[in-house]
């Protein structure tokens, strides 16, 4: 196995974590890291929070790296533009053609845009280390910003913009932010958390104009209200970037299905697929493959893929135990801590269990039978730990 070579694409958190995983699992031969950005892999989470308001750079938020990992090859300022799994090959941007006996793919997802006429000049997304240092230098103190999508990305923007001195107003179809994850009573208690900092929700409202010259210098809702503005920064959800898979009859219907293993399903070749961009089986899934948003998927995907890859690459079967790992996310909002545990966007009900919604407080998430699926707590980061456990018991959260 010493003289295979491994291709993993995506310089990110789950590239970085499938390639430890690799050599955890015995894999001696080569492994090159492609990347689109100019980057070693560095945390993105600070970058809508902690990087945006102080300025952090790409030396404050890199990873570490382990010393089993010190002799990759990293590929960077790059991208992988198509892929032949047949003839196991990869074409990147800059025509350069990489040969590979394992594939890993870990390219993540990028901002979602909507087709808004005017100007685009003064529009942002949020997703890498360079389109946060942009959006930084653009946001004035005492100017307006307008964000679209009342989302986890677009409210902690909402709360770093505020910090920043900008007059933030949030756009949404939404009736309450955060209610697709969170629900409409916890979202609603958060908008007032946020109204009470100075910012200002247009819900169920969408942009419908961008109005200006070469800048933007206003937009018109579709209420009819123009809001002035020279920076927009759009959040509204996200897109896999799968377009390099394309051609290899692969399902990327919803990022890149796999089976529980991570290996990418409709191919023989060694491949597998973690992070943002992986749709895949849970024990704790019960409808079906998930792609999963969420900082801890790529740790937990990537160590499963990458066992499953070193197996492969030595003619071995993979392991034949199901994947169960648990979504928690986390949120900073102002001063505010949020924890999420398991799947509480794909409840049915949700009960206050501890404190009340405009302080710390603990709210449950149930399926349609009433077992509990999900949990998210406002200030109570370690009052939540014992549901970890909790949510893990599949003969309540899967039924
Ligand atoms: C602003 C922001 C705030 C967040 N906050 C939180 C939070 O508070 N809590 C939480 O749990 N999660 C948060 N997340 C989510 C978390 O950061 C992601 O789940 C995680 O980064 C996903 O890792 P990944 O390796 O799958 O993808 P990524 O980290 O996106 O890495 C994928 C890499 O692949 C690159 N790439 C794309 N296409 C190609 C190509 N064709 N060729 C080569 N490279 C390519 C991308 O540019 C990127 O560098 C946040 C994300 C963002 C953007």
């Amino acid at each position: 196995m010493d003289n295979k070579r491994v291709v993993i694409v995506g310089a990110g958190l789950g590239g970085l974590r499938a390639a430890e995983a690799l050599r955890a699992n015995g894999f001696a031969g080569e492994i090159d890291i492609v990347g689109d950005e100019e980057h070693i892999p560095y945390n993105r989470p600070p970058l809508s929070k902690e990087a945006l308001k102080s300025g952090l750079g790409h030396e404050d938020l890199k990873f570490r790296q382990r010393d089993s990992i010190a002799d990759v090859c990293w590929i960077l300022g790059s991208g992988a533009r198509s892929l032949n799994l047949d003839e196991k090959t990869l074409t990147l941007e800059n025509g350069e053609e990489l040969i590979f006996d394992g594939l890993v793919i870990a390219t993540g997802i990028r901002p979602r845009l909507l087709p808004i006429p005017g100007p685009t000049q003064g529009l942002f997304t949020l997703r890498t280390l360079s389109d946060a240092q942009k959006l930084r230098e653009a946001i004035v103190p005492g100017e307006n910003l307008v964000i679209l999508g009342s989302g986890f990305i677009g409210c902690e923007l909402a709360a770093t913009g505020t910090l920043l001195g900008a007059n933030v107003h949030v756009v949404s179809l939404d009736s309450e932010p955060m209610v697709m994850p969170m629900g409409l009573e916890l979202g609603g208690a958060m908008r007032r958390r946020h109204e009470a900092k100075g910012v200002t929700f247009h819900l169920g409202r969408t942009v419908s104009s961008f109005n200006g010259g070469e800048k933007i210098e206003s937009v018109t809702l579709d209420s009819g209200e123009v809001i002035p503005t020279r920076v927009v920064v759009e959040a509204i959800g996200s897109v896999p970037n799968v377009e390099w898979l394309e051609g290899n009859d692969l399902d990327l219907s919803n990022g890149v299905l796999v089976d529980h293993t991570m290996r990418v399903i409709g191919t023989d070749v060694p491949v597998v697929a973690v992070g943002d961009i992986a749709r895949h089986p849970s024990v704790l899934y019960a409808d079906g493959p998930r792609r999963i948003e969420h900082w801890n998927m790529p740790t937990e995907t990537g160590k499963r893929a990458g066992a499953t890859l070193a197996a492969l690459l030595r003619g071995e079967a993979p392991t034949n135990e199901p994947f169960a790992a648990l979504p928690a996310f986390w949120s900073d909002q102002f001063e505010y801590q949020l924890q999420s545990y398991g799947l509480p966007g794909a409840a049915a009900s949700s009960k206050v269990v501890s404190g009340d919604l405009e302080g710390p407080c603990i709210v449950e998430y149930f399926n349609d039978n009433g077992h509990l699926i999900g949990v998210i707590g406002i200030d109570t980061v370690k009052e939540l730990v014992p549901y970890r456990k909790q949510l893990m018991n599949t003969d309540s959260s899967s039924s």
